[in-house]
């Protein structure tokens, strides 16, 4: 039997069961995660952790238990469905409560879920590249939150998947942002460019780890947005999540990027990000 966290029980998949008042199923008033597990290990598990802490505080939800439990529920998970590779979604409301916009009553307990999937690498991706689509970014202005709430990436991402794309490409005006549910990066003459860290976007752990591969190769990294033309410009275009790893991006629209094929940097790049994998793994 497939195991879950629903709070700090350990239960069968098909007993857990979730109020309609529970704050997330009525506002998406929570947050979540996701947590890549390779050969039984979990990837950037303390990153991630981390975020998740940082973001239920952003939004005053307390996380009834330590980062070190949690640690230890998400290993157990993880031993307990024998995950191999795979990954864990984890999510937090703000608990079960009779519905008004303005939060519960101090003492309402936020629900917690956790629950694993088997999923095998994007093998096909990672090797040919994907094409994407530009979408206007109808966000909210807190996207450095991993909020429950994700309509705008939802809508932008079934347009992309109508158009047999793998992502859309989110702008604000002419500037692009970040992916529905991944960062985007491009390359010019040896350098990487993104945007910056702020408000407008989700800071991805793998754009985070991917960031360090920059550092450790010499590769100059500017953070700054990108307009659609700029990006279009660039030699290279890839994406970053923790399921996409480092996604080469070979078409935008109806162009193509790299003539269509993922280019060398982005090459190097997937490398550095393998061993950061096998490095972890082999602990
Ligand atoms: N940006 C958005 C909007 C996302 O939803 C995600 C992942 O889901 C990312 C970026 C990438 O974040 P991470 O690398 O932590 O998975």
């Amino acid at each position: 039997m497939t195991k879950l966290w629903l709070n700090n029980q350990l239960l069968d998949q098909q007993q857990a069961t979730i109020s309609i008042e529970d704050r997330g199923f009525q506002f998406g008033d929570g947050i979540y995660e996701v947590i890549k597990v390779y050969e039984g290990v979990l990837f950037t598990a303390k990153e991630h952790i981390d975020r998740f802490y940082r973001c239920a505080d952003d939004l005053r939800i307390v996380i009834p238990y330590t980062k070190d439990v949690m640690h230890k529920m998400l290993y157990e998970l993880v031993e307990e469905n024998l995950i191999d590779t795979g990954h864990i979604y984890m999510q937090i409301t703000r608990g079960v409560a009779p519905r008004t916009h303005f939060f519960p009553n101090e003492g309402t307990e936020a629900t917690f879920v956790a629950y694993t999937q088997t999923a095998g690498r994007p093998l096909v991706n990672l090797q040919e590249g994907v094409k994407t689509i530009f979408r206007e970014d109808i966000r909210w202005l807190r996207c450095d939150i991993k909020s429950l709430n994700l309509l705008g990436a939802v809508l932008a991402k079934q347009d992309a998947h109508e158009l047999g794309c793998y992502e859309a490409i989110l702008h604000r005006g002419e500037t692009i942002t970040e992916g529905a549910s991944s960062n985007v990066f491009g390359i010019k003459d040896g350098v990487l460019y993104t945007h910056p860290v702020n408000n407008l976007i989700l800071n991805g752990i793998t754009r985070i780890v991917l960031m360090a591969c920059c550092e450790e190769m010499g590769i100059p990294v500017v953070e700054v947005p990108m307009t659609k033309e700029q990006a279009l410009a660039m030699d290279e275009l890839f994406l970053t999540s923790t399921t996409s790893e480092v996604t080469p991006i070979i078409q935008v629209d109806e162009q193509l990027i790299a003539e269509g094929t993922p280019g060398a940097w982005t090459r190097k790049l997937q490398q550095a990000f393998e061993q950061k994998i096998t490095a972890t793994i082999s602990v």
